[in-house]
C-alpha cells in the first residue's frame, strides 16, 4: 500500500494483541514481516508521520497487527507506527498502565502525538487548544469495549510516566 492512498487516521482503539500473534509465528517470520512493513510504509509512522533520522528505524518504529490472516499469518494486515501511536492503538493497555490522559482537542490524534513528542502540552492546555476531560479512564475503557465511544471525540495525550519510560528526545 502506498502512503498517499487511504490516509490512516489514528484514534484510540482496542486492537488484537501483537504479542499473541507473534507467539504463533517464528522469529524469522516476524523479522520478515517487520522489515517488509517498514519498507512498505517508507520507514515512517502511519499515525503521526514521525520519521526517525538519527536512529535506526526498527528501534523506534513498531509494526502493528491491524487484521490477522488466520490461514497465512504473513499475509495479515500490518501498519508501521511509532511507539506513541502504537500505544494509542492499544488504548486498553495504555489505560490500565495509566500512560494516558483523556482530552478533547481541535488537534487530530496524530497531531496530539507530535505535541506530546515536542513537549508542548502545557502551552496548548493554557490556551484552550487541549482540554482535559472529566471522564475517567475506566469509564472511557468501558465505552470502548461496548462500542459506545464516539469516534474520535475522546483523544489521548501521554502522561509523564510513559514519556519518561520511552526517554523521548524532544528533538
Ligand atoms: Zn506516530
Ligand atoms: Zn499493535
Amino acid at each position: 500500500m502506498s502512503q498517499t492512498e487511504n490516509k490512516f487516521e489514528i484514534r484510540a482503539t482496542i486492537s488484537p494483541s501483537d504479542k499473541e500473534f507473534r507467539s504463533r509465528i517464528s522469529v524469522d517470520v516476524w523479522e520478515r514481516i517487520k522489515s517488509k512493513a517498514l519498507r512498505d510504509d517508507g520507514f515512517k509512522c502511519q499515525g503521526c508521520g514521525f520519521e526517525p533520522y538519527d536512529v535506526s528505524a526498527d528501534k523506534v518504529l513498531d509494526v502493528h497487527l491491524v487484521e490477522e490472516n488466520i490461514i497465512n499469518p504473513e499475509d495479515s494486515k500490518f501498519r508501521t507506527e511509532c511507539m506513541l501511536c502504537h500505544m494509542i492503538e492499544h488504548a486498553d493497555a495504555a489505560i490500565s498502565n495509566e500512560y494516558v490522559i483523556l482530552v478533547n482537542s481541535k488537534f487530530s490524534q496524530g497531531e496530539l502525538v507530535n505535541i506530546c513528542r515536542n513537549r508542548a502540552i502545557p502551552s496548548n492546555i493554557e490556551d484552550g487548544s487541549i482540554r482535559i476531560l472529566k471522564k475517567t479512564l475506566p469509564e472511557f475503557l468501558e465505552e470502548l469495549k461496548n462500542g459506545k465511544a464516539l469516534e474520535g471525540k475522546v483523544k489521548l495525550i501521554f502522561t509523564e510516566k510513559y514519556l519518561k519510560r520511552l526517554d523521548i528526545n524532544p528533538f
